[in-house]
């Protein structure tokens, strides 16, 4: 049988355009958090394309998540720790039961490099603002050392096995002091702040360098899908669409996934934004 040109052009440009339809999403997921399983955990989000983690756990259950072939892995810090527990899980985040870490030990580790970004801020599990004295030196060394700090925002989740949780103190607009405070802080406002997602909003708008992630609102089990496609475009209306980072905070990835990806009115070239190129920016700005 002859091929003729026609035909071996047509084949060629089917092929391809077949194989982009399958090429994977790539993902950089900002907010996870320790699992039983770190390796089983990590085995899921790679296969659904995740290349880049930000984990922040327990001290000792994060030294457990490391690069591997095909995945880059972040470590934060997580403080204060209310009562020294992490939420939910409630495991000890320091051997000596601390819930703050001496800002000596913090530096040594920033200098190491095993701490590369300062979050989960659990200000509000402590009952705390998020601009409290207690936190402008945690704060004072991201910005030494040009690291971004994740501050939990707005609601959580039943069962967090901390006493002192006050929502008021998810308000984003408590962050304020603290960017006046520390000019130029890299931040980002876990959650996008909902329900206080107007305020984050307003405070993304005043200040070029703060980002949010949509993690936990893009879980359908946690918000519905109609509420999270509400907030999600009035992040983008307000001209917000080159700051919005994709999160998983360990929801099932393919659903969190699907939650964006099947968002009518958001663009490919948007969903790409949010699934990693906001936060490839985001992570590697200069300070
Ligand atoms: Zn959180």
């Amino acid at each position: 049988m002859r091929i003729t040109k026609l035909q071996l052009a047509t084949f060629l440009i089917t092929f391809i355009f077949s194989i982009q339809g399958f090429a994977q999403q790539r993902i950089f997921d900002v907010h996870l958090h320790g699992a039983k399983d770190p390796q089983a955990q990590l085995k899921s989000l790679t296969s659904a394309g995740v290349y880049k983690v930000a984990v922040s756990s327990s001290w000792d259950l994060q030294q457990q998540y490391r690069n591997g072939d095909n995945l880059q892995v972040l470590q934060g810090l997580m403080v204060p720790c209310p009562e020294g527990k992490v939420p939910y899980s409630l495991q000890p985040c320091f051997k000596d039961g601390n819930e703050w870490p001496s800002i000596d030990w913090v530096e040594k580790q920033i200098k190491a490099g095993n701490i590369n970004f300062i979050g989960e801020v659990l200000s509000q599990y402590h009952g705390i603002s998020s601009s409290d004295s207690m936190l402008l030196p945690y704060y004072r060394l991201a910005k030494k050392y040009n690291l971004p700090v994740g501050i939990h925002t707005g609601s959580a989740g039943p069962d967090h096995g901390c006493p002192n949780f006050k929502q008021d103190m998810g308000n984003p607009s408590l962050m304020e002091t603290l960017l006046k405070e520390i000019p130029g802080l890299r931040l980002w406002i876990m959650h996008a702040g909902a329900p206080y997602h107007r305020e984050a909003i307003d405070i993304m708008k005043k200040y070029p360098q703060v980002y949010t992630d949509i993690s936990a609102i893009n879980n359908p089990n946690i918000l519905g899908p109609e509420q999270f496609a509400g907030i999600l475009k009035l992040f983008i209306d307000n001209g917000l669409e080159d700051r919005i980072m994709f999160g998983s905070d360990n929801g099932d990835i393919e659903t969190t996934v699907k939650a964006i990806s099947e968002i009518s009115f958001l663009t490919e070239s948007q969903k790409e934004k949010i699934f990693y190129k906001n936060a490839e920016r985001f992570f590697n700005a200069r300070g």
